[in-house]
């Protein structure tokens, strides 16, 4: 039975992945399952380490003061730290000379302590990199320069660490430098495989799970579309016929769908609008974000109006519903595939922590790239909220002139206003708040992959519309009290929804804003807050209260006849309930004890005193 020698909260020194250099690092968490420790570093990277990687914070200097030797040269040697110099057996005086110098430079420092700061290593790996370059030179006299690249090659890449965190070049004699640069870029494809830290945790089932998804979500599409359609959707007449195979593909549904994907690209591309700031990534970069998308719904509404006003024909989204998710699905299948293709050739830092578990079924579905882009252009962030989400609208309301043509009615029924009215809301919140969606599950620690491209390009539009689709065929007439209860919830909904993400956001953006201080707050190790009263003092995911309420008041002017007009709150519920304990198992993983204190204080997860 594996022993734990670490505790949580507890600083140790722990191994960067790759290389010899030990950093102070905070332990968040353990696994038994894997033996792995989750530990903090303090530039904020978070990972996972072997107990071999991981040694007590006086490890290296006990090592150091019961050492044989005094001089600071053999005990470094024997930690292995960077700083060592290293000749090759092929070294010539000059080489041993600048080795010397450089040896004599350490030395020369006061107290150096076994195991350098960060600072330090960047210094001395930069003395390193001028003796590897000298030694090159003379190296590249006497030997063929296969071999050379091969003695350089492999130095820089034990100092490949300390150079990601920034090495000033000027020491670089500028000949070689253009040659350092290749073969960097080379050592970093080299490293991609070997750096990318291995997913640990598999969600959804593992790899069983996500191949069935794959077949599951695309299938529960076609059925709930063909049900819809269905007049008679009693219990009884389930299944609904399976469509003539023939019927489900309309190239002219897939050239209207990448039309209005291509449509929305250039709406993104618009130079309208601020740009902000994402959230920082682990590897300590930060992603720029243009916000536009309530001036691109803008731009689509008017496009809407005047394809109206000149009577172009929209019941053909109506008539080739499912065509047209066929064509969606089609897309997204593509669209993974493009992705996943081109994940592997990102840098090991750029991959999401959970997209890399080595089966290429769970990471294509999962999605290994965090943050794929092409140039400017971020296919994640962009597909998130523009072309699903007013793909959605744009459909209810070809579904509400429907509804009057069959029912043969002047106005839309009551129902169906209220669905549409609920609904826009909903989307123009999303458009309006475009910035909140930098901090979500979604943008800070999903991959992209199938699961998002086939849920935001497919599921949400065409899933999502199921109410509308429903009263389509099967109307329901609505008294005004219950149309009012019905309102009242839904502002009750999005009152708890808007309040919980706004309270979130600002406070993450400034945790320091006035308007909060009346906030209580946990600190976590982090550096990062968690907030214990208002709506997040209330339950763990205030958010997600908000939202299944919201949910529920979608489906309740549909009436009571048939469970399909629900599909949406139950699905949403399960989504919602997993999602809060994938959220939390991560929250737990980041903040540790903190997080078990926030957990202890605001003791339920959704709905409070239920769950
Ligand atoms: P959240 O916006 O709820 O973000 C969760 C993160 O918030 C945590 O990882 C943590 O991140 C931070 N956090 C958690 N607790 C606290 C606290 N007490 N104080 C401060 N920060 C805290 O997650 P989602 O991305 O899942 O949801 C965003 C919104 O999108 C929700 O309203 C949800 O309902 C909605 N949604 C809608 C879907 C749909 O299909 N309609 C699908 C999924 C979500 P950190 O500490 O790192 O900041």
């Amino acid at each position: 039975m594996p022993t734990k020698n670490f505790s949580e909260g507890e600083m140790v020194m722990g191994r960067w992945p790759g290389s010899h250099l030990y950093y102070e690092v905070q332990v968040t968490g353990y696994d038994k399952s894997t033996q792995l420790y989750a530990v903090k570093y303090k530039d904020g990277t978070e990972l996972d380490l072997k107990e071999s990687d991981v040694k007590p914070l006086n490890y290296f200097k006990t090592k150091k003061s019961h050492s044989r030797s005094s001089s600071r040269q053999r005990s470094r040697s024997r930690s292995r730290s960077p700083a060592r110099t290293q000749t090759s057996k092929r070294s010539t005086s000059r080489g041993r000379e600048t080795k010397k110098r450089v040896q004599k430079e350490d030395v020369q420092k006061e107290d150096l302590p076994a195991v350098k700061s960060v600072h330090q290593v960047q210094e001395n790996s930069t003395n390193n990199k001028a003796t590897y370059m000298s030694e090159y030179k003379e190296e590249k006299e006497e030997n063929n320069t296969k071999n050379i690249y091969r003695v350089v090659e492999h130095k820089i890449r034990r100092e490949i660490v300390t150079d990601r965190l920034g090495l000033p070049s000027n020491l670089r004699a500028k000949k070689e430098e253009r040659k350092f640069v290749e073969l960097e870029t080379k050592d970093d494809r080299l490293n991609v495989k070997k750096q990318a830290i291995r997913t640990q945790e598999w969600e959804f089932g593992g790899r069983v799970g996500a191949f069935f998804m794959l077949f599951l979500l695309p299938a529960s599409v076609i059925l709930l579309l063909s049900m819809c359609a269905e007049d008679d959707t009693s219990i009884l007449s389930f299944p609904p016929p399976f469509p003539a195979f023939h019927t489900l593909w309309n190239s002219t549904a897939l050239g209207i769908f990448v039309l209005w994907f291509l449509f929305q690209a250039l709406l993104y591309l618009l130079p309208i609008g601020k740009v902000v700031e994402g959230v920082p990534l682990a590897n300590g970069k930060t992603l720029k974000y243009r916000i536009n998308a309530f001036y691109a719904f803008l731009l689509c509404a008017a496009a809407l109006g005047a394809a109206l006003y000149n009577e172009v024909n929209l019941s053909y989204i109506y008539d080739n519903l499912l065509q047209l998710a066929i064509s969606a699905m089609v897309f997204s299948l593509l669209l993974s595939a493009y992705l996943y293709v081109r994940s592997w050739r990102v840098p090991a830092d750029e991959l999401a922590p959970g997209g890399n578990s080595g089966s290429f079924v769970y990471d294509f579905f999962i999605g290994r790239e965090l943050n794929p882009r092409i140039r400017n252009f971020d296919l994640k962030y962009f597909c998130e909220l523009r072309p699903g989400l007013m793909g959605w609208v744009v459909i209810n309301l070809v579904l509400l002139f429907a509804e009057m043509k069959v029912q043969g009615h002047d106005m839309p029924s009551l129902a169906m206003i209220l669905v549409n009215s609920f609904q826009l809301l909903y989307v123009l919140d999303a458009l309006w708040n475009e910035a909140a969606v930098l901090t979500t599950m979604d943008i800070v620690h999903d991959g992209f992959g199938f699961m998002l491209t086939f849920g935001d390009l497919v599921w949400v539009p065409f899933t999502y519309s199921l109410q509308a689709f429903y009263l389509v065929n099967h109307p329901n007439e609505l008294s005004w009290p219950v149309a009012l209860a019905i309102i009242a919830l839904n502002t009750v909904g999005y009152i708890i929804f808007r309040g919980a993400n706004s309270q979130k956001n600002a406070f993450r953006r400034n945790p320091c804003d006035p308007k909060l201080a009346h906030l209580k707050t946990i600190p976590t190790a982090t550096g990062k807050s968690l907030i214990v009263s208002g709506w997040w003092g209330f339950v763990r995911h205030p958010n997600y209260l908000g939202d299944l309420i919201m949910a529920l008041a979608w489906s309740l002017p549909c009436g009571f006849n048939h469970i399909l007009p629900y599909f949406y709150v139950i699905y949403f519920t399960c989504l919602l309930v997993h999602r809060e304990a994938r959220d939390a198992r991560q929250c737990r993983k980041k903040y540790g004890v903190a997080w078990n204190k926030y957990c202890q204080q605001v003791r339920y997860r959704i709905f409070p005193y239920i769950y």
